[in-house]
This record gives structure tokens, C-alpha cells and sequence, in this order.
């Protein structure tokens, strides 16, 4: 896919309003697109590629299992950076707490399951997607090229094609290296960059190898 560098302001949109899409809704793509409809309501037309159901929740938040729990207390992810007591507030709205105990610690931080997060993500959302101010596109984007008036087009996978006065690439971080300083011993079966690729058989490797 390319980098969408290029796209010029002011060429397709709706009206007046130049058209934003957000490639990736995981966290990082919907605060984009929910800041873009908070800050500059009615500007830009807004259009959100994410397969998932839900925006907000991306890799880390749409996960079932209850015991994935969120690694930063709740009183440091808000979903709004203006407003740091955002999560917390909706926790206490929601009740989340009270039938998970164990998710606050003994000095009084909340750790809620990562679902959670992820609900509280879809629901700020929500009224944004329902009032037409953000538009998901449950799709892939395959691809970006520029228009022939200057702006861009986001190819998705299902044959749509959408043009754009600028596009957000949100698509997740890079997978996981190894830093320079292990240049030298990559590809060494017991250095594993990234452990969502490491071998089944890795534990007991590891533990006769050290
Ligand atoms: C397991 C795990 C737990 C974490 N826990 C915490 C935590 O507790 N607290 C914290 O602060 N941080 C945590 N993080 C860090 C977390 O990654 C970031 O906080 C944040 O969620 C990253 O969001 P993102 O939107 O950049 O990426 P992602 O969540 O990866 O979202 C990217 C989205 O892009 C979509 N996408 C990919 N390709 C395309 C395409 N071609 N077209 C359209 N959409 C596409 C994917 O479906 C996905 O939903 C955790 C990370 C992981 C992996």
C-alpha cells in the first residue's frame, strides 16, 4: 500500500467538507476520526476502513478472554486527551467494576479486562457513527493512489473505491525487532525478535539453551 503522501487539501469531498479517510479503526484510527468529528464538526467528511464490528477496539482491545486485562491503570487511558477521568467516569456509569473485583489493586487502581476498554471504545464512538459525523466501512483497504484531480483514491477490498482529500494510515505499529545492538546475532535460534512467531517448542529450547 502506499504511503497516501501527496493527497492534496480541497480536492474530493461533499460540499464544502474534504473527506478524511482513516485506513485501521483499532484505538489509534478512532481517536483520529473522534477527534476530527469533536474538534472540526461538520469540515470533514469522515470514513473509517476497519473490518472489525466495532471501532475503538483494534488487536489489543477486541480480544474475549477475561484475563487479558489492560497493562496501564484505567486513570491513564482515556479515550479524549482533554479529558483524562473520560474512562474512569464511564467505568463507574457502567458498573464494569463491581462484578470484577479483582481489577482493582489493593492501592486503588482499576485494571479492567481489556474488553472492557474496548466496549468503552465502541460506545464513545457510538454517537458519532449513529449521528453520520464518522461512516465505518467494515472493509480492507488494499490500496492508495493518487486522483487525476489531485487527491486520492483508497481502494478496498469489496471493489469500493473512495476518494480523499487526505488519508490516515492507523493500520497497527510495525511487528515486533530486535534492536541494532542484536545485529550481529540474528537468526540465532535463541534470539526471538518477535514471539508471536517463535516456535511451539520454544520454551524448552530457551530453558536448555540458558
Ligand atoms: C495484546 C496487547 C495489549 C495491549 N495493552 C495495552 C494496554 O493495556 N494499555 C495501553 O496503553 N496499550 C496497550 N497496548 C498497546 C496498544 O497496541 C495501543 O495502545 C493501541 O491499542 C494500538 O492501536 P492501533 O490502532 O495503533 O493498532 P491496532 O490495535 O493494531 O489497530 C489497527 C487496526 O487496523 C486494522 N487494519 C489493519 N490493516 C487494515 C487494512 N488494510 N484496512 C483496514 N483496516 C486495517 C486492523 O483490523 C486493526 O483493527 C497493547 C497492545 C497489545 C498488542
Amino acid at each position: 500500500m502506499s504511503d497516501g503522501a501527496g493527497c492534496v487539501p480541497g480536492a474530493p469531498g461533499e460540499g464544502d467538507r474534504q473527506t478524511v479517510v482513516v485506513i485501521g479503526g483499532g484505538f489509534t484510527g478512532a481517536v483520529v476520526a473522534h477527534q476530527l468529528a469533536r474538534r472540526a464538526p461538520a469540515r470533514f467528511r469522515i470514513v473509517v476502513v476497519e473490518p472489525r464490528s466495532a471501532l475503538g477496539g483494534g488487536v489489543a482491545y477486541s480480544t474475549a478472554d477475561p484475563a487479558h486485562r489492560i497493562n496501564v491503570p484505567a486513570s491513564r487511558m482515556s479515550f479524549v486527551p482533554s479529558d483524562p477521568c473520560h474512562f474512569e467516569r464511564w467505568l463507574k456509569a457502567d458498573g464494569a467494576l463491581v462484578e470484577d473485583p479483582e481489577a482493582v489493586t489493593p492501592d486503588g487502581r482499576a485494571f479492567p479486562r481489556r474488553q472492557v476498554f474496548g466496549r468503552y471504545a465502541a460506545e464513545t464512538m457510538e454517537p458519532y457513527l449513529l449521528a453520520g459525523a464518522i461512516e465505518h466501512r467494515r472493509d480492507r483497504a488494499v490500496s492508495v493512489d493518487r486522483s487525476a484531480d489531485g487527491g486520492c483514491v483508497v481502494h478496498l477490498a469489496g471493489g469500493e473505491a473512495v476518494a480523499a482529500s487526505f488519508v490516515v494510515l492507523a493500520a497497527t505499529h510495525p511487528a515486533p525487532a530486535a534492536p541494532a545492538a542484536f545485529d550481529a546475532v540474528l537468526g540465532d535460534p535463541r534470539l526471538i525478535p518477535d514471539p508471536r512467531t517463535a516456535p511451539r517448542s520454544t520454551p524448552s529450547r530457551l530453558t536448555r539453551a540458558f
